[in-house]
């Protein structure tokens, strides 16, 4: 699975070198270019880990950074200060930032200190060898699926979208990550094609589908499998 790192920067030619990089090393980028920006994207979307700079249009690194713990985002941020400002550093930590890089830094640096966030954050929950909600039961192990004592017949896809879904329980799952994580944008499909395979299993496992109890809707985002 992709990591995503949300790149908030408003110098074009760093903006081209980061995300270059970052998507050579197997890393699914996104960019912001000011400040209200990258807050709304922060917000609206989950990241594993957010590159902030401090000085930006609209909205400086710190406000935005304040406004995000405030939100209870606790997304890792690696913080961008310019040479020599101190201050930003004990300000920025302080402010909630996980670390910080001051420029110019060398590419190596920023990728190790990408990784060691990474590393920290709490990984999704591993997947269980079986699963079970509300009537159906699920056989990873077997990739078997009963609902109420009869055997459900879900495709391949499915059967991974189940899954990835039981993995991230709980959690708000955007329909760009899900693409990105389950499909791997192989048959580049359409954000349609989440909706469609999500109806495709609230079909076969929900009670009443036009009513779901397992995999909700959050609307303006994606879906979130209540387990
Ligand atoms: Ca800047």
């Amino acid at each position: 699975m992709k990591k995503r790192i949300l790149v908030i920067e408003d110098e074009p030619g760093l903006v081209l070198t980061l995300t270059d990089r970052l998507a050579s090393e197997g890393y699914h980028t996104e960019v912001a270019e000011d400040g209200a920006a990258g807050l709304a994207r922060a917000l609206g979307e989950p990241f594993d880990l957010i590159l902030l700079d401090v000085m930006l249009p609209e909205k400086n690194g710190f406000d935005l950074l304040r406004d995000l713990r405030q939100h209870r985002v606790e997304t890792p941020v690696l913080m961008l200060t310019a040479r020599g400002q101190t201050l930003d550093k004990v300000l920025g930590l302080k402010l909630g930032a996980d670390d910080y890089l001051t420029k110019p830094f060398e590419m190596m640096e920023l990728l190790a200190r990408v990784e060691a966030l990474l590393r920290r954050a709490p990984a999704a929950a591993p997947s269980p060898d079986a699963y079970r909600f509300g009537e159906v039961h699920v056989d990873f192990r077997g990739a078997e699926v009963v609902r109420d004592g009869n055997p459900v017949e879900l495709s391949a896809r499915e059967f991974q979208l189940l899954r990835y879904f039981v993995e991230h329980r709980g959690e708000a799952l955007s329909r760009e990550q899900i693409l990105s994580d389950v499909w791997a944008y192989d048959d580049v499909p359409a954000t349609r094609t989440v909706d469609v395979h999500v109806a495709w299993l609230r079909q076969k496992l929900e009670p009443n589908p036009r009513r779901p109890q397992h995999i909700l809707t959050i609307h303006g985002l994606g879906y979130k499998f209540a387990g």
